[in-house]
């Protein structure tokens, strides 16, 4: 008989997701982390970083439309944007969909991350040849801080805050954000799960209200994430998410439309009252 494999993602301490592995496909460590990609029954071919399940075939759409649409369709008119993480393209592709926008800059710390996307995930990593795209391996904390009055829209995909990420959800980053964003500039962050990152999405949300003059968090349903719940934090120093001011929508979207952007500020009463609520433990000061 033949053996099963599964791959679990323990989630939370006593909480995991498990998958049946048709195959392996890599396994490797870089200077910055361990990098697997695994052939998947339910999911198909997925990425793990850490052992923290960062994107697969099956339900990528979602996360990526969510965090590139929104922004860009509230931005007025795109021309530069920027991504920190997303190695494995999945943002990028996105906004490669607007022809007006004119330059795209990723800067990825682990260019590992970007050619295992390249080789066991063309249809994520599709646009990382598209001519208005710059790819720069770099911390991103670091970088932030060398841009001024540089991007209309600045996404940060990135990884869980922990080792190599961790810098990327505090308030020096942010500022750095807002300084490299140009007057009438969006942000937009992926803040975890409300159900099992509660005290990490309340503190990122507040350090992003407290430098934005307008911050607002989205929800999205993504699977394979933990809980299947996601936020996104959005600042703007311009319009409101509330109001889009882009006319152009993509053709082909399959979880993004106009009335999801707009459902998608609609919070439930427990996730509006964290925005604003002590909770515990205390978040983890960056
Ligand atoms: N969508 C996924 C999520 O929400 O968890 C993230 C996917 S993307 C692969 C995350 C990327 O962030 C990884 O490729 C990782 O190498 C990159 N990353 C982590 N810390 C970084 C940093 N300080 N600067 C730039 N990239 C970073």
């Amino acid at each position: 008989m033949e053996m099963e494999l599964w791959y679990t993602e323990n989630q939370t301490p006593a909480l995991g997701l498990s998958l049946k592995v048709k195959e392996t496909l890599l396994r490797c460590r870089t200077d910055f982390q361990e990098i697997a990609i695994l052939d998947t029954v339910q999911c198909g071919r997925m990425l793990i970083l850490d052992g923290m399940v960062q994107t697969t075939i099956a339900d990528e759409f979602i996360y990526h439309e969510m965090i590139a649409h929104v922004p860009l369709r509230t931005h007025p008119a795109p021309r530069s944007v920027l991504v920190i993480g997303g190695g494995d393209g999945g943002v990028v592709r996105e906004i490669c969909r607007y022809p007006q926008v004119e330059q795209v800059t990723l800067v990825e710390i682990d260019a590992g991350v970007v050619e295992a996307s390249r080789r066991y995930l063309p249809e994520i990593s599709s646009a990382l040849d598209d001519t208005r795209l710059e790819i720069i391996y770099q911390d991103g904390r670091e970088y932030v801080c060398s841009c001024n009055d540089a991007f209309d829209v600045i996404i940060v995909d990135s990884t869980e805050p922990v080792a190599i990420a961790e810098g990327l959800f505090g308030t020096p980053f942010y500022q750095g954000v807002f300084q490299a964003l140009k007057g009438g500039g969006i942000l937009v962050a992926q803040t975890e799960s409300p159900f099992y990152n509660a005290a990490l999405l309340q503190a990122t949300f507040q350090r992003i209200h407290a430098i934005f003059p307008q911050s607002f968090l989205y929800l999205a349903s993504v699977p394979t994430y933990p809980s299947g719940l996601w936020s996104f934090t959005l600042g703007t120093k311009g319009s409101s998410p509330l109001e889009p001011a882009g006319d152009y929508l993509p053709p082909e979207l399959r979880y993004y439309s106009p009335h999801i952007h707009r459902s998608s500020f609609t919070l439930p009463p427990f996730v509006q009252e964290l925005l604003y609520q002590n909770v515990s433990p205390e978040p983890p000061a960056f």
